[in-house]
Order: C-alpha cells, then sequence, then structure tokens
C-alpha cells in the first residue's frame, strides 16, 4: 500500500480557480463572439529582450560544437552570470553581496517553495493575507500548516495583519513566528515598502531572531528612487534575511526559467540535537547539489546578457512598458471613482469592491467590461473585498479595458 502525504489533500482542490472558470464559462457560452481581456494574469505577454535571443542562439552555437560544448552546469550557476549580477544587482547599490552567497535557479518559485528543505517542521511561519499562495501551500505540503480553518486560515501559520487602513502594511504579529515571508514590490497588492519601514521588520528579526524571506521578483517594476529594491539596503539585513530575485517578469523570462537566491553567509540556524549552529548559505548548498540542477549554459548565458548596457535598456523598455499600462489602467479607476493600491512601482492594481465582495466586482467587469479579473481570494480570506488587476497584458487591450473602466457607473 502506498500512503501519500496527506498534507497534500488539504491543497488538491483549487476552489476558488474552479469557481472562476465556472463564471467564464457560462459568459462564454451567452456571449460566444465577445473576445475577453485578460487583466489576471501573473504572466508576461512581450516577448524576450533581443539580447537574450541573441545570447540564446550564440549559446545553442556553442553547444553544438565540440570545443565550446558545456555539460552539466554547475550546482551553484556559472561564475560568469553570479559576477555580473553581484556587480550590477549589489555593488552599484554599494550593497556587499559576495559570490559564493548567490544560487542561479530554474526561477525564483523553485527556492520559495524549495528553502522549506532546510528548515525544522516545527518552525512557525508568518504571511502577509493575502498573499502569494505559493508561501503557504508550500508549508502546507511541507507539514508546517496545521489544520484549515472555516475562515481560510491555517491554524499553525500566523497570519500578520494589513488592510487598506495601513495601506496593506503589515503589521508586527502578537504570537512571533520563526520565518517571516515578505514580498515587495507585493503581489497581490501592488504595495511597496518604505526603507524605515522595511527597517523595522529588519529590526525586529534581529531582535527576535526571526528568518525573513524577501521576495523581491518585482524589483525592477520600482521607479521611485526612496523605495529599496534589496532588503540588503537595510543594515543588518544580512544576519536574517534570504532574498529571492528573478528575471521571469521583468525580463519576459516566464517561458524560460531563470532567477536567483541569495543567502549570505552570516544568517545562522540552530538545531536542538546538534551542539553548534550551521549557516544557511553552506546547508543550501548541500541542498542544491542533493535535489536539482542549475538551469543551462544556453538559459545562463541569456539572463547574463541583461546586465550589459543594451540588455539593461531593453528591460527598462519592456518594465516601461507594462507600467505605462498600469498608469492608464489607474487614471481609468481614478475616473470611475475606485479606491485602489498599487501600479505604481508594481504591475498590479488592488481595487476594491464598492460592495464589499470580491464576486459583484469581479462578475461586474466580466460582464459589463468584459474583462477578467482576479478576485481577492485567488490570495487568501483577507483578500476578500478585492480584485487584483494586471497590467501584463498588451497595451492596445488595456486602453481598451480602460476606458470601458472609465465608464462603470459606480
Ligand atoms: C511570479 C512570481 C514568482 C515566480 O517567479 P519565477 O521566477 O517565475 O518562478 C515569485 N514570487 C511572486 C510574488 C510572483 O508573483
Amino acid at each position: 500500500m502506498t500512503l501519500i502525504n496527506s498534507q497534500f489533500l488539504k491543497v488538491v482542490k483549487d476552489e476558488v480557480g474552479s469557481k472562476i472558470e465556472h463564471r467564464v464559462n457560462i459568459f462564454k457560452t451567452l456571449n460566444p463572439d465577445v473576445s475577453l481581456i485578460r487583466l489576471d494574469s501573473g504572466d508576461v505577454v512581450r516577448p524576450l529582450p533581443p539580447c537574450a535571443v541573441n545570447a540564446l542562439v550564440k549559446a545553442s552555437k556553442e553547444m553544438g560544437n565540440a570545443s565550446t560544448f558545456k555539460g552539466r552546469a554547475p550546482a551553484q550557476g556559472y561564475s560568469f552570470l553570479i559576477e555580473a549580477i553581484a556587480k550590477h544587482d549589489f555593488r552599484s547599490r554599494k550593497i556587499k553581496i559576495d559570490t559564493d552567497e548567490i544560487f542561479i535557479n530554474d526561477g525564483s518559485k523553485e527556492d520559495i517553495s524549495g528553502i522549506g528543505d532546510i528548515l525544522c517542521r516545527d518552525n512557525r511561519v508568518g504571511v502577509i493575507d493575502p498573499v502569494f499562495q505559493t508561501y503557504v501551500e508550500s508549508n502546507v505540503i511541507g507539514n508546517r500548516a496545521g489544520e484549515l480553518g472555516d475562515s481560510g486560515q491555517w491554524s499553525h501559520v500566523i497570519y500578520l495583519k494589513s488592510g487598506k487602513e495601513t495601506g496593506f502594511m503589515p503589521e508586527f504579529p502578537v504570537v512571533r513566528p520563526d520565518v517571516i515571508y515578505l514580498c515587495y514590490p507585493n503581489d497581490p497588492t501592488g504595495c511597496v515598502m518604505t526603507k524605515p519601514v522595511l527597517k523595522s521588520w529588519v529590526d525586529y528579526a534581529i531582535k527576535n531572531k526571526i528568518l525573513l524571506l524577501f521576495d523581491a521578483t518585482y524589483e525592477a517594476f520600482i521607479t521611485d528612487p526612496d523605495i529599496p529594491h534589496s532588503i540588503y539596503e537595510i543594515k543588518g539585513a544580512r544576519r536574517v534575511a534570504i532574498e529571492f530575485r528573478s528575471f521571469s517578469k521583468s525580463a519576459g523570462f516566464t517561458g524560460l526559467h531563470c532567477g536567483y537566491t541569495v543567502i549570505p553567509n552570516d544568517i545562522e540556524g540552530y538545531s536542538f540535537s546538534a551542539e553548534s549552529s550551521a549557516r544557511l548559505n553552506t546547508l543550501w548548498m548541500r541542498r542544491q547539489t542533493i535535489k536539482s540542477y542549475a538551469p543551462s549554459y544556453i538559459i545562463q548565458c541569456a539572463a547574463a546578457s541583461l546586465y550589459t548596457e543594451e540588455g539593461r535598456r531593453e528591460i527598462r523598455d519592456n518594465v516601461n512598458y507594462y507600467m505605462e499600462n498600469a498608469s492608464v489602467l489607474r487614471q481609468a479607476l481614478q475616473r470611475a471613482g475606485f479606491n485602489f493600491w498599487g501600479g505604481e512601482n508594481s504591475p498590479y492594481l488592488w481595487v476594491e469592491s464598492p460592495t464589499g465582495s470580491s464576486w459583484d466586482l469581479f462578475d461586474r467587469l466580466l460582464n459589463t467590461c468584459h474583462i477578467l479579473s482576479s478576485p481577492g481570494e485567488r490570495f487568501g480570506p483577507r483578500g476578500k473585498g478585492f480584485v487584483r488587476l494586471s497590467a501584463f497584458a498588451n497595451q492596445s487591450k488595456v486602453i481598451l479595458a480602460a476606458s470601458r473602466l472609465s465608464e462603470l457607473d459606480m
């Protein structure tokens, strides 16, 4: 008899996903000729930057030549990419990150969900609600979440309150978590943390010996010079924070898969049984050699090309395109009189439903504007009452969506 990981059964059903699908199917049956504008997506639509395409072609040719062929990539990633990251993402911001602290991966989701491998099952995990569900669900699979209550919250997870009263900034929890996930610019609310606020979290983590898992996937969308791009811009963060980065959203790599994780050598973890502490960096390095391979040479060459002058310009163009979409959506929402957050320094807009029900607004956008949105419940129980709109869409469609949105009679 095969026993399964019974925790898994708790996340197998995607009830919100089924509810969305049901509504969309009805709409399509009733309106077979209407094409929906999809503003629900966390996936990009723009093609790869030319620098990445050129790098892919060049690297592929090298792979087909006996003298330049490469086999398996080094477990941590190729040093040419790690060097480029250390230089452009950190040293240029006066942040000291050593090359042995950077791990190249197949996209940040892999490591965000995999990091639990080196952490004790007994750690209490803290998340902001609403939240990117991978943080919660990977801990359900990893047996850290407890039971799912009627409220939609897990009994062992500590939910950091974050509502519109605080501009969706989290409040310090009453019960101390061992690990806290932070994501800024935030998915789904589009909110950003200023330096003083982020500093208060780093200080709190240092004081309470908490590990911060900082998801900086949307860092490239920051335009405001006062918003930190990396948690390591805050003094002391090297002792308590792991940072996840990705090329997915900024460079359109969702179909290529490449990102990286920073684990500073200063972070120590403790064990009840062992006498001494261990560096998380050392544990992670070993975990990588056991469980995964770094992405292929071809993909890493494409990622490295993003750090050339040309590559950085092409990424800026990409980001600007999406941020123009966000700005068009912001103006439309303002005109229609909605309360909303985000859309600045972030490709997401978090819109409050005037009736208090996410589904009311979801249905209205679907049936009146032919816009597909993400109901807040997709991001946890406290997402109720909001929908997320995404700027990852074709500009002409966004303009059409905006004109319909701005005419909505509230
Ligand atoms: C898209 C997304 C990721 C995943 O990025 P990949 O590098 O494509 O795995 C991680 N975190 C958040 C919040 C995201 O929205």
